[in-house]
């Protein structure tokens, strides 16, 4: 076509693997620089990377929640399970009973940390505490033994 040869320079067609071949090595040639780049950058924008985390928080509630999950090693858990589970223990905490909200912080998504399932919508305290006597019955049970003594 009359229109690709405008110009001094007649421009390379457009190749898309060609075109992907070189970022790519472009990056591995790079990648020290490119990273390196991208770290001072967060260092010098802190506050506008915190704000634009907060925000995405706030405009994708859930999607936030699963993101945590995923970060903490929680896998398959979805939103829905999520309430699910909690509709399911009638909103109460599966150790302590007390009433669970389904957006409030200190409900917590219990998982085993050996497989990475979850196991229930408990209360962040007994969600911390199972962690403090190690995912330990037998270390419960001693604690209960100790209190009743004591
Ligand atoms: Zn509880």
């Amino acid at each position: 076509m009359a229109a690709e040869f405008h110009g001094r320079k007649r421009r390379r067609r457009y190749d898309p693997e060609a075109r992907s071949a070189y970022v790519q090595r472009y990056y591995q040639e790079n990648s020290e620089r490119i990273k390196e780049r991208a770290r001072r950058w967060q260092r010098e924008n802190k506050d506008r990377m915190n704000a634009r985390t907060r925000a995405w928080r706030a405009a994708n509630p859930h999607k936030s929640r699963e993101k945590t999950w995923r970060e903490r090693g929680i896998k398959n858990a979805t939103y829905r399970t999520y309430l699910w589970v909690l509709e399911a223990q009638n909103h109460a905490c599966a150790v302590c009973a007390r009433d669970l909200k389904p957006n409030e912080k200190q409900t917590h998504l219990d998982h085993d940390p050996r497989t990475g399932c979850w196991r229930g919508v408990l209360c962040s305290p007994c969600n911390v505490a199972i962690g403090m006597f190690q995912e330990s019955t037998g270390v419960m049970e001693r604690a209960t033994q100790y209190l009743a003594e004591v």
